[in-house]
């Protein structure tokens, strides 16, 4: 039987780390170590290796993931297995998810232990994402699936996906809906299917058109905090840059009462959106009154963002300003989360 043919996008973090002469980890692999590592690969699939950066992932643009996204819609590739550091791979599988719609498998996959540590994951990590990028039911699902993140034998999808930890060797989980499959023995266990009305709907709504960066703060509703980060934006010159705002709320999308004016007041002057800062959703819409509940906050132009973790929220949001979306039109790509 013929084997699939997989690229391998390596983009540096920890997995392609190696130590320096102080023993400090340094970037320094590229695609060809990475697979070289893993002779198993070849049982799986053809393996082209490609080298995109060097680089750690705390380090990444969005500009930087657009462009893979472009070298992904090029691959003559059966499927497309993304290598990089762990920090962002939460946000960079979930911006892939929202501009690839590919018929083939897109992976993405890192390491939580580097290579000079006792029993590294990324060997593991590398060949259970070319596993599943090889796998027939992957293969025959990947558009339900979307771009999926593999780590430690289990694949997720990529709207769900968060970073728990920032050592262990379990970091990654999906809290909402758990992983979509597992790989026992060499195998793929499928579990689920990913619910995708939102990410399609919020594909259409945008299009395929994308400017350049549009910078979006991202603040964080915290215990007895004052409103004076809102108000910088608001009233700073040029917003200080930024084209949008995510607010990390409270519960179920309360702010602290001291900063609702303020809140209100940048809501009128860029597009705002309330996420929850428990990390997953859906928001309340209709339960509480008052001036900081989500009722009021609601109708104060508010965009609600739904189930979407904050750090996801962003990623849309950026996504929609670079598609050009009016305010409403996002609040409609944000209503599809819930
Ligand atoms: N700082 C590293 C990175 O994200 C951590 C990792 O790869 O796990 O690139």
């Amino acid at each position: 039987m013929m084997k699939p043919l997989i690229h391998v996008l390596a983009l540096g973090g920890t997995i392609a780390t190696r130590p320096d002469p102080t023993g400090a980890m340094q970037m320094g692999l590229g695609a060809d170590d990475l697979t070289a590592a893993v002779p198993k690969l070849g049982n799986v699939a053809d393996i082209r290796a490609e080298t995109v950066s060097r680089v750690g992932s705390h380090s990444l643009a969005f500009d930087d993931i657009h462009a893979l996204a472009g070298k992904i819609r090029a691959s003559v590739a059966d499927g497309v297995v993304v290598t990089q550091g762990t920090d962002t791979l939460e946000e960079t599988s979930f911006l892939l998810d929202l501009l690839l719609d590919l018929g083939k498998p897109v992976i993405v996959t890192g390491a939580m232990r580097n290579p000079a540590l006792a029993s590294p994951d990324g060997p593991g990590n590398l060949l259970g994402a070319v596993r599943v990028a090889a796998n027939p039911w992957m293969r025959a699902h990947a558009r339900e699936l979307g771009v999926v993140v593999v780590m430690l034998d289990a694949v997720f999808a990529a709207a769900d996906v968060l970073k728990t930890h920032p050592t262990r060797i379990d970091a990654f989980a999906a809290p909402q809906t758990g992983p979509l499959a597992v790989l026992v023995e060499g195998r793929v266990v499928p579990m689920s299917l990913p619910v995708r009305d939102a990410v399609e709907s919020a594909r259409n709504l945008m299009g395929h058109h994308f400017g350049p960066a549009q910078p979006v703060a991202l603040l964080w509703s915290s215990l007895d905090e004052s409103d004076a980060l809102m108000r910088a934006i608001a009233e700073g010159q040029g917003h200080l840059g930024y084209r949008g705002v995510v607010m990390g709320a409270m519960g179920g999308g309360h702010l602290p009462e001291r900063t609702v004016a303020s809140a209100r007041a940048l809501a009128t002057r860029l597009p705002t959106v309330v996420s929850p800062r428990a990390g997953g959703g859906p928001l309340l819409r209709n339960t509480y009154g008052g001036g900081s509940s989500e009722i009021a906050l609601r109708k104060a132009g508010l965009i609600w963002g739904g189930r979407l973790h904050p750090l996801k929220a962003r990623v849309l949001l950026e996504t929609c300003l670079r598609a050009g979306l009016a305010r409403d039109t996002i609040a409609q790509v944000f209503d599809a989360f819930g």
